[in-house]
């Protein structure tokens, strides 16, 4: 059995990543990772199910005890992946999907080369904008400090191994397949077909 590709998906707020990932997870083969926060929850948001919802004590708990494969602030509130369910998921030749902001996919990028980086566009700012006024879980003054973020966010795109762009559902789902099927037929996760079609009847 191969171990599992870990894949860091990133886009600024709004863009519509949950609902891309939504799909995507529908695959059994994939795990998503559940991320902890100090932010409220969103009504509708399930401790343990969105997020772990922690106070800023307990995180820094969780920091100072190497817990954390990667962490970052972001708009005023930590956020961080959980190590143990990433490392065991990855044992298991499950794929993970890292659901980050940018500070953080560059800390896992440089401590695992092997990852595979995604990050998704808005169609425009002004779409963008859009999406986020329509979500209405966030005041205005909290959307502009999103929108800020994400020209700060943007600029860094290149520095992912892949860049799709979210205007239809559809095709943005279909792109982000097509990243996760590629890796899997990269030659070095190939092996055991190799050796399965030469030595096994
Ligand atoms: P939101 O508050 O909208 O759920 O998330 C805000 C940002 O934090 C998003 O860009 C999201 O991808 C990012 N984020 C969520 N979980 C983590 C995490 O574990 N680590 C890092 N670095 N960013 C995260």
């Amino acid at each position: 059995m191969n171990k599992g590709t870990l894949f860091i998906v990133s886009g600024p707020s709004g863009c519509g990543k949950g609902t891309i990932l939504a799909e995507v997870l529908k695959n059994d083969n994939i795990y998503y990772s559940i991320s902890a926060t100090t932010r409220d929850p969103r009504p509708g948001e399930t401790d343990g199910v969105n997020y772990h919802f922690l106070t800023k004590e307990k995180f820094e708990e969780l920091i100072d005890g190497n817990g954390m494969l990667e962490y970052a602030s972001y708009c005023g509130n930590y956020y961080g992946t959980p190590r143990k369910p990433v490392e065991d998921m990855l044992a298991q030749g499950k794929h993970v999907i890292l659901e980050i902001e940018v500070q953080g996919a560059l800390k896992v990028m440089e401590k695992c080369p092997e990852a595979v980086s995604v990050f998704i566009l808005p169609p425009s700012m002004k779409e963008l904008r859009r999406r986020l006024n329509k979500r209405g879980t966030e005041t205005e003054d909290v959307i502009e400090r999103r929108l800020e973020q994400a020209g700060n966010e943007i600029r860094q795109a290149d520095k992912y191994d892949y860049v799709m762009i979210n205007g239809d559902l559809d095709d943005a789902v279909r792109d982000l397949m097509s990243i996760i099927k590629a890796q899997e037929l990269k030659k070095e996760n190939s092996e055991y077909l190799i050796n399965e079609v030469l030595y096994n009847a």
